[in-house]
């Protein structure tokens, strides 16, 4: 066969021509000049296709050429590669396009103007016009929260919400804190994120959750609801001394509404639920702990030593264990001394 164009005899591609002929007045690739590439001026956020998202700018681009360049089913193996330059005028691109006719390689090169369009994404707006969905009231109950508790919390709440938005909760923040009732407030921009965060606030400090709900109006012809979830911290926290009937304990562990106590006096353990620790009293803090010096010992009594006032005590032993330690920690409530659990090795 010989190619219409060239009058050369060989292998004929396509439409009576040679593969020579063929490529020489063909484009493979084609697109616009100019496109238009919203950015978020608060968060440097990228709308993509009505889409608004915090990933890669190469990564974006590379969609973008995709979406808006016409390549040809004729070219195999096609691969897209991209310069870019920022400029005032926006991102000045070079966009390769490569690929296979019958093993042959087409190289095509395009010049893009991106115009970044400076704008707000929603989610910006809606921080900074303090959009939220539900309230976190953290409380806690028969006192207030020190200021090292309240600055505990707020960090624990941040980095729960950093963790949830590095995961790609796009729609997460925090609109506003706020210090009521001795206890905080965070406005959530999201219900169902704002519930969980609730849940990790129990596990960490134990407690319950009261939940609640206020109709705010319509919206798209449906009701709106703000939920207000109310985590309740108990009073008490691990490692702090409580009263019941005429036994003492120490909290070895709080979650949610599970909690391990230790009988100061026998150094036994149980688990019970915060409901029966409504009416305990609760005793905490340093000053508690006293340091004591051993001035004899029997198989279940303690001779001990106060290292102030050098009186001296009768402590009863919790465990018929002999010590070798010189000093002992003794916890003193009510006028009572314990052997403090942690001399238990
Ligand atoms: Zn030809
Ligand atoms: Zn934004």
């Amino acid at each position: 066969m010989f190619c219409v164009e060239c009058g050369i005899e060989g292998e004929i591609y396509k439409d009576g021509v040679c593969i020579k002929c063929y490529l020489k007045n063909k484009k493979f690739s084609k697109g616009p000049e100019i496109l238009d590439l919203p950015v978020c001026v608060h968060c440097q956020g990228y709308k993509y296709k009505n889409t608004w998202t915090n990933d890669l700018l190469d990564d974006i681009l590379r969609r973008i050429i995709k979406n808006n360049f016409e390549i040809s089913k004729e070219l195999q193996k096609v691969d897209i590669n991209i310069d870019f330059n920022e400029t005032p005028r926006g991102l000045e691109c070079t966009v390769y396009i490569s690929g296979l006719i019958q093993e042959k390689e087409i190289n095509e090169e395009h010049d893009l103007l991106i115009r970044l369009r400076k704008t707000v994404c929603e989610v910006c707006s809606r921080q900074f016009g303090g959009y939220h969905e539900a309230i976190i009231q953290v409380r806690t109950e028969k006192r207030k929260f020190s200021k090292e508790e309240l600055i505990n919390i707020k960090a624990t709440v941040e980095t729960i919400i950093e963790n949830m938005q590095r995961k790609g909760n796009r729609t997460l923040f925090i609109a506003d804190i706020a210090e009521e009732h001795g206890g905080l407030d965070f406005y959530i921009s999201n219900k169902n994120a704002a519930f969980t965060i609730s849940k990790m606030l129990l596990d960490k400090y134990g407690g319950f959750i009261k939940q609640s709900s206020t109709n705010t109006g319509m919206k798209d012809s449906k009701q709106i609801y703000k939920m207000t979830y109310l985590v309740r911290i108990p009073p008490y926290k691990k490692g702090d001394y409580i009263q019941i009937d005429d036994n003492y304990y120490q909290i070895k562990y709080l979650q949610a509404n599970k909690i391990k106590l230790i009988n100061l006096l026998t150094w036994e353990e149980n688990s019970t639920d915060l409901k029966n620790l409504e009416k305990a009293r609760i005793f905490s803090g340093q000053d508690l702990i006293r340091e004591m010096i051993v001035v004899s010992q029997t198989k279940s009594e303690l001779q001990l030593m106060d290292e102030k006032t050098y009186e001296l005590h009768i402590v009863k032993k919790p465990e018929e264990i002999q010590y070798a330690a010189k000093k002992i920690q003794v916890i003193k409530i009510d006028d009572l001394l314990f052997v403090s659990p942690k001399s238990h090795n």
